[in-house]
């Protein structure tokens, strides 16, 4: 997936949960906040893999799911009595920014450690495909160990091998 779609894709997820878990507000007064917070880092940062992208999507995604919250008319609690709710929700949504990029980096460290893992095992397929040749003695090509005629120059081989085991 292109850095562009998977920041569009992602803000579009985060956009919904966010709304979505902004319904469970009246419930679970600020821990459905919090809980939205960490879902906006979460999908943004597995679906873009970068910190850049991952904030993207967080804030942009957090932003609209909030303001659709505030379109229907979906109360928010506020932990300090200080804080007004728009002032809490510009506040979450900075909080989403900077958990999109947390989790971006967080993923894109594993997903290159996966990657590494990825290469290792081809460089050990590529190693035991090495070790499965040997070389015709009659026209020096490369043929499989285990070849009853050369694919080559045609030559019978078993009993070649066989002797010289
Ligand atoms: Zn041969």
């Amino acid at each position: 997936m292109s850095s562009r779609r998977a920041t569009a894709v992602s803000t579009v997820i985060v956009a919904v949960v966010v709304y979505l878990l902004s319904l469970f507000e009246s419930l679970f007064p600020f821990y459905a906040t919090l809980l939205a917070v960490i879902a906006a880092g979460v999908i943004s940062g597995l679906v873009t893999r970068n910190p850049l992208y991952g904030g993207v999507a967080a804030v942009l995604g957090g932003g609209a799911g909030q303001a659709a919250a505030i379109a229907a008319g979906i109360q928010i609690t506020t932990p300090i009595p200080q804080l007004t709710p728009i002032l809490f929700r510009v506040f979450t949504t900075a909080g989403m920014f900077a958990a999109g990029i947390i989790l971006g980096t967080l993923f894109r460290a594993l997903g290159g450690k996966m990657e590494e893992v990825v290469v290792e095992e081809k460089t050990e397929v590529v190693e035991e495909k090495e070790e499965a040749f040997k070389v015709c003695k009659f026209c020096n090509e490369q043929i499989p160990v285990d070849a009853i005629f050369c694919p080559f120059c045609g030559h019978k081989l078993v009993e070649e091998s066989v002797k010289s085991e």
